[in-house]
């Protein structure tokens, strides 16, 4: 059984649906990439399954996820805050919005464990010390005593990832956690993160925008586009032979050794907004393969012989045609 299974999920936000019957599913220990632009829903997925889309006025709409055998999408608010922090961890794209800018950070990690474990002072300090430590944050027993204005942007989501870690959690949904670090350290980063859940064998959802990610760090992937998956499929066999035109382009947009400045490959136009979602497939104004079906009927989710699912009326022939 899955760890994480969600299903035929569809939010609705005043009336808008920007999620629209995605499903994915997460094993105990497995890192699972969901990658797609921005304005491709992977975010408002990570706000529903953590169980907060009422903040943001939403609601699901239809659909199931379950997590360890419980139903969340029907779960009491307290029984909920109960499984937060301690079974699934949310680490966020600004370390600041996790962080409380007037406590020592330290003691912020401390929180969690004497919070969901029950660990005296003493020993919620060690622990702290520890992760930060295998976080390589230099001096740690140290910068344990710090406040986060004291610390770089790099450390802080250090900080962020050991407060993740603190209660020994099944499940941690990183949304671009490294988008708002410098360029040098986001690799560096992301490297410590996985190994981390591996060591632990902490199940990962890692939110991206960038295929060169789910390359450097994820078993499996989600593509989504406009509140509907793409393509899903292994990391290798997705980058061997990728089916939807979407992925493909993706893939191309890799910065790659030896590439000249400049010669990126973007993809044209941009994710639609929510209220203007094209009929047929959502991909179609985009797409340099659309044929006479793609702007008037939906592509269902089909599941091919290689394992690969994929929404594009073209994807069997596609398949047939790169074997
Ligand atoms: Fe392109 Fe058509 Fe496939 Fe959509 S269904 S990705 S428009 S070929």
């Amino acid at each position: 059984m899955a760890l994480l299974a969600v299903r035929d999920l569809s939010i609705d936000i005043a009336g808008i649906k920007p999620l629209d019957g995605i499903g994915f599913a997460v094993d105990k220990g497995e890192i699972l990439g969901i990658v797609g632009e921005s304005g491709s829903g992977k975010s408002l997925t990570a706000l529903t399954v953590m169980g907060l889309l009422p903040l943001i006025g939403g609601r699901v709409a239809r659909g199931s996820i379950r997590f360890d055998g419980t139903e969340l999408t029907t779960l009491p608010e307290p029984d909920f805050r109960r499984l937060r922090g301690r079974r699934i961890a949310f680490i966020t794209q600004n370390p600041m919005t996790s962080l409380d800018p007037v406590m020592r950070v330290g003691a912020q990690i401390d929180q969690v464990s004497r919070l969901h474990l029950g660990l005296d002072a003493k020993a919620a300090q060690a622990r702290s010390i520890a992760l930060m430590e295998r976080l390589r944050l230099p001096s740690a027993a140290t910068v344990y005593h710090h406040y986060p204005h004291q610390l770089s942007g790099g450390m802080k989501q250090r900080i962020v990832i050991a407060m993740a870690l603190a209660a020994d959690p099944d499940l941690i949904i990183a949304d671009e956690p490294t988008t708002a670090l410098d360029v040098t350290i986001q690799a560096q980063i992301v490297q410590l993160l996985v190994e981390l859940v591996r060591d632990r064998g902490v199940a990962l959802i890692l939110i991206t925008h960038d295929m060169g990610v789910v390359a450097q760090a994820c078993d499996r992937v989600v593509v989504l586009y406009a509140g509907r998956v793409a393509e899903s499929h292994g990391v290798q066999a997705i980058f061997a032979a990728p089916r939807h035109p979407y992925t493909q382009a993706l893939i191309r947009c890799i910065p790659r050794d030896g590439m000249a400045p400049g010669s990126l490959a973007g993809i044209p136009g941009s994710v639609p907004s929510v209220a203007n979602y094209p009929a047929g497939c959502r991909f179609h104004p985009r797409c340099d393969r659309a044929g006479a079906p793609c702007a008037a009927t939906v592509p269902p989710l089909e599941h091919l012989p290689s394992g690969a699912e994929v929404a594009c009326h073209f994807a069997e022939t596609r398949e047939v045609a790169n074997a």
